[in-house]
């Protein structure tokens, strides 16, 4: 089988204001990155408003289309930046993860990374937070569990920051285990080991700035490895983050691109025990383009190694 990309020139039609570090050049980086995979290149429907709604109220919704400026920039928050083309972009981040995940669960990928942005990991069920609008990686959940009638998924969150999002969106939800590493202190400042969703379904693994490869391998290996394995997922969605690595200028971890492809390892090999090797990843944050570039090329080149 083949591994699919999802991209599209609308995902650049969110432009945020100059020195913002979730910028329209990250795109460039990140297709840098995959220009030399033999990936199948598809580009990423708008969703419909019945996908958002999986997550989100629809008066929610409607705020952020009402809020969508005709030109210039509309500021949600000290982050969060609306521009005239932030709202198709956000509506095909979400229609790409979509996208990919029924060509995966229809077996015409074996896996599939959506290049979009915004990113969604910190949208909250009613509040768009940290650069995101959307959240993306649990909407697609709940698309396997609703849509798909798949009974347990996982979602891997290796950004640097917490998404406290995902874990607003699937506090209450079982048949989601929702695991995490991220640097705390930090923005957005949750991810407390001890949160652990309603159903002991939110495994979250803090990491000290400074924390470098051998810890960074130790945690996964000692901690959240296990827990996957043993909740034993039929499909495994990634928020896909690469602002852990050391040259990202908003973090402190010391990650380097050869950990993305080492994890990606390690997910691919417990998605061939328990999934099929089904797995779709999203890109979410990473700052430092040349960073971005060289990790996105380690992580999607795993899994493109791994789908042949
Ligand atoms: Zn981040």
């Amino acid at each position: 089988m083949v591994t699919r990309v999802y991209h599209h020139p609308d995902f650049a039609g969110h432009v945020t204001p100059p020195g913002h570090p979730e910028q329209v050049a990250r795109l460039a980086a990140v297709e840098h990155g995959l220009s030399d995979l033999p990936v199948e290149r598809h580009e990423a429907p708008i969703a419909a408003d019945d996908e958002v709604l999986r997550c989100h109220p629809a008066a929610y919704l409607a705020k952020v289309r009402r809020a969508i400026p005709t030109e210039g920039w509309v500021a949600l928050d000290g982050d969060t930046i609306l521009s005239p083309g932030s709202l198709a972009a956000a509506l095909r981040a979400v229609g790409g993860i979509a996208a990919a995940v029924d060509a995966v669960m229809a077996g015409q990928a074996q896996n599939a990374f959506v290049a979009g942005r915004p990113p969604g990991h910190h949208a909250e069920t009613a509040t768009a937070m940290g650069f995101c609008l959307f959240g993306t990686v649990a909407i697609a959940a709940k698309r396997l569990l609703d849509h798909h009638g798949l009974s347990r998924v996982a979602i891997v969150d290796f950004d640097v920051h917490h998404g406290n999002g995902t874990q607003d969106l699937l506090w209450d939800e079982p048949r989601i285990l929702f695991a995490s590493t991220h640097q705390m202190p930090l923005y957005p400042g949750t991810g407390r080991a001890d949160e652990r969703g309603a159903h002991g379904n939110i495994l979250n693994h803090p990491l000290r700035a400074g924390t470098g490869s051998a810890a960074m391998r130790a945690a996964y290996d000692g901690h959240i490895l296990p827990a996957l394995e043993a909740f034993a997922p039929e499909f495994l969605l990634i928020s896909a983050g690469f602002d852990a690595h050391s040259a990202d200028p908003l973090a402190s971890l010391e990650w380097q691109a050869e950990d993305y492809a080492w994890l990606t390892r390690r997910l691919c090999d417990l998605a061939d025990r328990h999934a099929n090797g089904r797995i779709v990843s999203t890109l979410e944050g990473g700052y430092d383009l040349a960073a971005l570039q060289a990790s996105v090329a380690a992580h999607v080149g795993v899994l493109e190694e791994r789908g042949r």
